[in-house]
């Protein structure tokens, strides 16, 4: 395939971990994917399948993790319910400069809105292996991740 940036050279394909920085976290290694490359300008793209599974397999981990959310969280966790934050706000009867807050990371979200906001993805997205009581107990750190397309072309978190 021709490069569609440059029109210079043809795209070099290799597999490889793709650090994902498109879905807005930082953290997010998708493990041995396609991705090309063009040699002249620099391009890089990947090959990402089931972008929807793997949105959903992040916000499984996400809403699971004992570790409170940081702002880049909230607002994936928000966005993968296709919420803007006036449907946030509106939910958790909020003001919406409130939720700004929260995802400029100005604001720490108080625990009692987070765990109703864990519980809202939880049922959006019929996370059925959810415990509340595990949920956020634990100071907020960045936690590495890689996702990796299983053989049953289900995305799942790399041991
Ligand atoms: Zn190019």
């Amino acid at each position: 395939m021709r490069c569609p940036t440059c029109d210079r050279s043809e795209l070099i394909e290799s597999v490889e971990n793709y650090h994902y920085r498109e879905c807005g976290l930082e953290n997010i290694t998708l493990s041995g994917i396609t991705v090309r490359k063009c040699p002249e300008c620099g391009v890089v793209m990947p090959k990402i399948r089931n972008i929807e599974g793997l949105h959903d397999c992040i916000a499984k981990f996400l809403v699971k993790k004992e570790e409170r959310l940081l702002a880049p969280e909230i607002v994936f966790l928000r966005k993968s319910l296709g919420w803007s934050s006036s449907d946030l706000a509106k939910n958790l009867q909020i003001d919406k400069t409130q939720v700004s807050k929260w995802e400029h990371g100005r604001v720490e979200m108080s625990k009692s809105n987070e765990l109703l906001f864990r519980e809202i993805i939880a049922r959006g997205k019929k996370i059925m292996d959810y415990h509340r009581e595990g949920a956020a107990r634990k100071a907020a750190t960045v936690l590495r991740l890689f996702v990796e397309m299983g053989q049953d072309r289900e995305w799942k978190l790399a041991a």
